[in-house]
């Protein structure tokens, strides 16, 4: 297999046996067969189909913000965005970034091009594709707000571009998670407003995300979705499960929506903690806690 890939992919951007710690937040995940980054689209339309024909499994990775890896790693491909993947150009009130760019770059240019819109998003530690795929979101802010349109390519390497209307967006979801799309290029459409005003909003929402969130400890933020009509955090300590431990994982004292790595924490860990909450949460409150967080590999 790799024969072919060294055709489409110079050796210095395929990486063999990574460890998927180096590459989520949550800091845990096993070895990865290959990362390979990704840096054109002409790469990935060859990669995908390859894989497809090939039935290799392969994964494509934003910026690891909500993802939980098994201790056992990935056996397949991950296909991580590089280099020109991760370039954002401003027009006017529109801003286009391709896939790989971190959300809190794209609302950095934003608020140096005094476009407001996107002051939410600074805080959310992810990629836009990753944002766009989760519908990522944030005090009274979504992507799907902000979103004009979404360049993806499908698994035989096919490029459409979608409209916000044909995007599905809805709560921490949209058409590429069931669809299987990938997300190469996004335009958001923001409006004219004031460079101090939007920088200081930015940081308003950052001190309020520092005394409310663990930051301290590494985490892929809010572990599970809100139930209809509850918090889960809330739920999580009415139910007595603040500060409640496995190994090194924890439901953070400062907040019971996040579970934390208080340092060595395996994936494993952390896998129990989520199904001892949901199963506590279901018992004592008959409400089922559903992951946002996606799981990948063997645990
Ligand atoms: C401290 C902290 C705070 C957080 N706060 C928030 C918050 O306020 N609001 C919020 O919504 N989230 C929050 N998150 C969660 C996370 O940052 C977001 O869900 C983010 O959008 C995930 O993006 P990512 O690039 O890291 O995706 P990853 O974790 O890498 O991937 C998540 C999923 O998206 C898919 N994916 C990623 N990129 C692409 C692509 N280009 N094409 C197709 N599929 C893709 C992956 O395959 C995977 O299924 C927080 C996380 C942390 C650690």
């Amino acid at each position: 297999m790799y024969d072919y890939v060294k055709t489409v992919i110079p050796e210095e951007r395929i990486l063999f046996r990574r460890q998927m710690k180096d590459y989520t937040t949550f800091r845990v995940g096993g070895e990865a067969d290959c990362i390979i980054l990704v840096q054109r689209e002409e790469e990935l339309a060859k990669l995908v189909s390859y894989l497809n024909q090939i039935e290799e499994a392969y994964f494509i990775l934003g910026n690891g913000s909500n993802l939980l890896v098994g201790d056992k790693g990935y056996r397949g491909v991950i296909l991580k965005f590089d280099g020109p993947m991760e370039q954002i150009t401003v027009d006017g009130t529109q801003i286009t970034a391709k896939a790989g760019a971190l959300l809190a770059q794209v609302a950095v240019a934003a608020r140096e091009h005094s476009l407001t819109g996107l002051e939410f998003a600074a805080g959310i530690p992810g990629s836009i594709g990753g944002g766009v795929v989760m519908n990522a979101g944030a005090y009274e802010g979504e992507m799907k707000q902000v979103v004009e349109a979404v360049r993806v390519m499908d698994r035989e390497g096919q490029i459409t571009t979608l409209d916000n209307d044909t995007m599905e967006f809805g709560y921490r979801t949209s058409i590429i998670k069931n669809r299987a799309f990938i997300v190469l290029e996004v335009t958001l459409r923001l409006k004219e407003g004031d460079r101090g005003q939007i920088g200081a909003k930015m940081e308003e929402l950052a001190a309020l995300r520092r005394s409310r969130q663990p930051l301290e400890y590494p985490s892929a933020g809010s572990t599970f979705k809100r139930p209809d009509g509850y918090y889960a955090g809330k739920l999580i300590m009415d139910a007595g499960m603040r500060g409640y431990r496995i190994g090194g994982a924890q439901v953070a004292d400062k907040h019971c929506g996040f579970i934390i790595n208080t340092g060595k924490a395996t994936a494993a860990d952390i896998r129990e903690v989520i199904e001892e909450v949901q199963e506590r949460v279901k018992e004592r409150f008959h409400v089922s806690l559903e992951p946002e967080v996606v799981f990948l590999g063997d645990f």
